[in-house]
């Protein structure tokens, strides 16, 4: 079932429900007080009429019969049979005898009416005797009998049928709106679901291209459409980031294999003497296809792990005098001085990742200072973080340039920099391992003056 109709079914059948019981409830109340007030008024009328009759009494025994008469047939047409006696039991006025047909007439009518109405009550006409009293003095009885213990007239039937039309009324209104409601609700969770649902459906078949616009105000539901956006664009990003790494590696590859298949083909033929420079040449070019082997296994390395950090507590001056130690040859092949300064506490990090990092700043500050040039590493701390720097006076980077050098395969200046062999991918390596760990790196440079890159790692 979709979760349109079962939100709406679910809305429609609450609402039913509510509205079935207050409708009940409330008639039930409503009917039950009304005939409680019924059968209390009717006994006070009951009341009225002895008392009026009473007050026809004129003393001595003697009664004005005329007006007796007159409230006698009065009460008769409101539902009340009366006989009247005196003291002596002597019948003055009697309904019955002065009117048959008519006493007939309220009574049977009363009592269709009600067989009609509450055809499981049990009502009968009943008689009571009251005494007529005058001034504190019994002057006689009246024998009233009335349908009971009430009977409703043609007004107060009249006026429960539309207390019940009302609430009937207004019951269909509220289900009519509530699945009207309802459905508008449902519609308006639904959709935004069933469309982050068929994005996602899309994006497992490779189709990252679609955003989805789903106008909406409940939190969750704007969270998720913003969280299906999002993974589309991490899968579009990583998507062109494979493309791109693909035919990157491709490219690097293809200037050194085909260089080494000419030179080799070329003195295969005998065309070429294969002499040591020819020969030396070939293994450069061999060289630097293991190298830039080495780092793509590196950086598979750091993005296969998912970054898992195997963190401890590390001194970044003992780590940085061990980096300072691999590159000993190369420091002294350049004549190229390096100092160490300053210190910094101890920080929770994954020492063999902090050390490439290192490694790799190093190795470029190296890579890219001429001979006889310096090198200057520092440390310093703050009160959240600690960083080094690794400053040279080489020959620095262009400013436009400066932004894409953390980029995978991303060289300054390409064509001078394929000669020093670097591949374009240490500095990925370097941000990846920075940012894993919460910190941040950035370079600053000026052409033919130097390059220093900074890192930032937090305490922690
Ligand atoms: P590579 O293997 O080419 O050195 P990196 O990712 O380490 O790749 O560096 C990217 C580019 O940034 C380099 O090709 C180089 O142009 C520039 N670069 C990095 N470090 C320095 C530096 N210390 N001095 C000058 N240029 C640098």
């Amino acid at each position: 079932m979709k979760l349109r109709n079962k939100l709406s079914l679910t809305f429609a059948m609450v609402v039913l429900f509510t509205v079935a019981l207050l409708a009940l409830l409330s008639n039930l109340f409503i009917n039950s007080e009304f005939k409680k007030y019924i059968a209390a008024q009717q006994e006070q009328s009951a009341r009225d009429i002895v008392a009026l009759i009473g007050a026809q009494y004129g003393g001595a025994g003697s009664w004005d019969l005329g007006m007796v008469n007159s409230i006698g047939l009065k009460a008769m047409e409101a539902g009340f049979i009366v006989t009247v006696y005196d003291n002596e039991q002597n019948i003055l006025w009697d309904a019955i005898q002065c009117d048959m047909a008519g006493c007939m007439k309220v009574i049977n009518n009363i009592e269709a009416r009600m067989r009609q109405q509450y055809p499981h009550m049990k009502g009968e006409f009943t008689s009571r005797d009251y005494t007529i009293m005058r001034q504190g003095v019994a002057v006689g009885t009246a024998k009233i009998s009335y349908y009971g213990p009430y009977f409703l007239s043609d007004n107060d039937s009249n006026f429960l049928r539309s207390l019940n039309t009302v609430s009937f009324s207004v019951g269909l209104t509220c289900l009519i709106l509530s699945i009207a409601v309802g459905l508008y609700m449902s519609k308006r969770i639904s959709e935004p679901i069933s469309k982050a649902a068929s994005a996602a459906r899309r994006m497992s078949n490779g189709d990252y291209t679609e955003h989805i616009e789903a106008e909406n105000d409940t939190a969750e539901l704007t969270e998720l459409v913003d969280s299906v956006n999002h993974l589309s664009k991490v899968l579009s990003y990583q998507e062109s980031l494979r493309k791109q790494l693909t035919a990157d590696v491709s490219h690097e590859l293809r200037t050194p294999v085909t260089s080494m298949q000419t030179h080799l083909e070329a003195m295969l033929d005998g065309i070429w003497e294969p002499t040591r420079e020819r020969l030396e040449s070939c293994y450069e070019e061999a060289a630097r296809i293991g190298s830039l082997v080495k780092d793509l296994e590196a950086l598979a390395r750091i993005e296969a792990d998912g970054f898992s950090l195997n963190k401890d507590w590390i001194s970044l001056k003992k780590l940085w005098s061990k980096t300072i130690n691999i590159f000993e040859l190369e420091l002294e092949d350049k004549n190229l001085s390096v100092t160490l300064d300053g210190d910094a506490r101890e920080i929770f990090a994954d020492e063999e990742r902090i050390q490439q990092v290192a490694v790799n700043l190093l190795s470029n500050a190296i890579k890219y200072t001429p001979d006889g040039g310096i090198i200057n590493i520092t440390l310093t701390e703050t009160k959240y973080h600690v960083l080094f720097s690794v400053a040279d006076d080489g020959i620095g980077i262009p400013g436009n340039e400066i932004p894409f050098i953390f980029e995978r395969f991303y060289r300054a200046e390409k064509s001078r920099n394929r000669k020093m062999g670097g591949a374009g991918i240490g500095l990925a390596i370097v941000k990846s391992i920075v940012l894993a760990h919460g910190g941040e790196v950035k370079a600053d440079s000026f052409p033919d003056k130097g390059s220093v890159f900074t890192v930032t790692l937090p305490n922690g």
